[in-house]
């Protein structure tokens, strides 16, 4: 990924893992400018950094077993109703496409 300098941004990868987590973001190495961090907990992804709000990497600066948990858990439930949305819509499109 190109950074705002000009140079390279790579990935960078921090772990703890008291908290199953990890941290992939980007990191110039020129300016040492760094972005796009997401966090991941137990492998599954729990928040992300939004433009210039370092969501992910604050929670990851504070985090702490149970924040862990509690993270993950949310991601669980958002993943969950998202498939609940993909199959209503799945559902719906399909009984459209027998109006036609
Ligand atoms: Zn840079």
């Amino acid at each position: 990924m190109q950074c705002m300098c000009g140079d390279i941004a790579s990935t960078k990868t921090v772990v703890r893992k008291a908290c199953a987590a990890e941290l992939d973001f980007y990191e110039c190495r020129t300016c040492a400018r760094v972005s796009d961090g997401v966090l991941y907990v137990e492998e599954i992804e729990v928040l992300a950094d939004a433009g210039m709000v370092a969501h992910a990497r604050l929670a990851f600066n504070e985090l702490t077993s149970p924040k862990a948990q509690q993270l993950l858990e949310l991601a669980k439930r958002k993943l969950e109703a998202q498939g609940r949305i993909n199959e209503e819509m799945r559902l719906e499109i399909a009984q459209n496409a027998f109006d036609f």
